[in-house]
């Protein structure tokens, strides 16, 4: 079965975000444990920690439904030292803070080679952060999005999220979200059954869907290709509804969270609500 939410806010408390994705009647569900434009955040505080489990068990939210997105100030692929080093730290803390609330996925944009290295250089540089936090760090998943290729970042071909796959020592504990905008933006296409089929065919073959541990389903404002990354509703973007109704058809998306991030927050109940109305739709055994 489908599991189907948005990134909702975590205004007061990690908990508010539990009741937000319960009130949009969602069964999977995003949020930020700390401030994603800040660098340091104050620890969680266990009355906290207590409330968010609390409210999870309430509205039946298991870890393997909640997908927490790290910092977007964060660069594990840094060309300099110093800044690498901050990010490596920044990036332990937010897997720290995930362990300590009993989530087991942390979302994260690969990196950006700024134009100093090579980009295999850089996407061997990630797999080596991503090792030094899986070795701090306990039960939690690293989940590499794919990204749009704006500017230097890395990730927006299935390549490099496989290169950074080869390079993690421990297979078990790193993954995949694939963003149908960011794709659709670095060039894959998504605007028929046909199109689907052949990009999903390439991620099948390139990286695999035993590493698959959520997606985020953005229509996009931007064209095929543009390697702009701008969100858009479900259907009144360039991808249009064809790729969502067809991913609810499909099983290999089963058990994972589906996050919406677009761009209509008012209208995220009749998203969820469509989506899950297509789950299974073409479901074959
Ligand atoms: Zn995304
Ligand atoms: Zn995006």
């Amino acid at each position: 079965m489908k599991y189907v939410g948005a990134h909702v806010s975590a205004a007061g408390g990690a908990d508010q975000a539990v009741i937000r994705a319960h009130e949009l009647d969602a069964t999977a569900f995003a949020l930020f444990t700390k401030n994603q434009r800040q660098w340091k955040a104050a620890d969680l505080a266990q009355e906290d920690i207590e409330k968010f489990q609390a409210a999870c068990e309430k509205y039946r939210f298991p870890a393997a439904h909640i997908l927490p997105h790290d910092s977007y100030l964060i660069n594990l692929g840094h060309p300099v030292e110093e800044a690498l080093q901050k990010s490596r730290d920044a990036f332990i803390d937010e897997m720290t803070r995930c362990q300590q609330l009993g989530l087991t996925l942390l979302n994260f944009h690969p990196g950006s080679h700024l134009q100093q290295i090579e980009e295999e250089k850089c996407l061997a540089r990630i797999a080596e952060s991503i090792n030094i936090a899986l070795d701090k760090t306990e039960g939690v998943t690293a989940v590499i999005e794919n990204t749009a290729g704006q500017g230097s970042n890395l990730g927006f071909r299935f390549e490099h999220l496989a290169a950074i796959i080869h390079h993690v020592e421990d297979k078990s504990r790193v993954g995949v979200c694939i963003d149908t905008c960011h794709a659709f933006a670095a060039g894959y296409d998504l605007r028929t059954e046909e199109a689907c089929a052949q990009t999903f065919g390439d991620f099948a073959r390139i990286v695999g869907f035993k590493y698959l541990r959520g997606m985020h389903l953005n229509d996009a404002k931007t064209a095929l290709n543009s390697r702009v990354d701008r969100h858009h509703s479900l259907g009144e973007g360039n991808i249009g509804k064809t790729a969502f109704a067809w991913i609810m058809g499909d099983k290999r998306f089963d058990d994972i969270p589906l996050i919406l991030e677009t761009v209509n927050p008012a209208i995220w109940p009749e998203e969820i609500a469509w989506l899950k109305s297509m789950d299974g739709r073409h479901n074959k055994d």
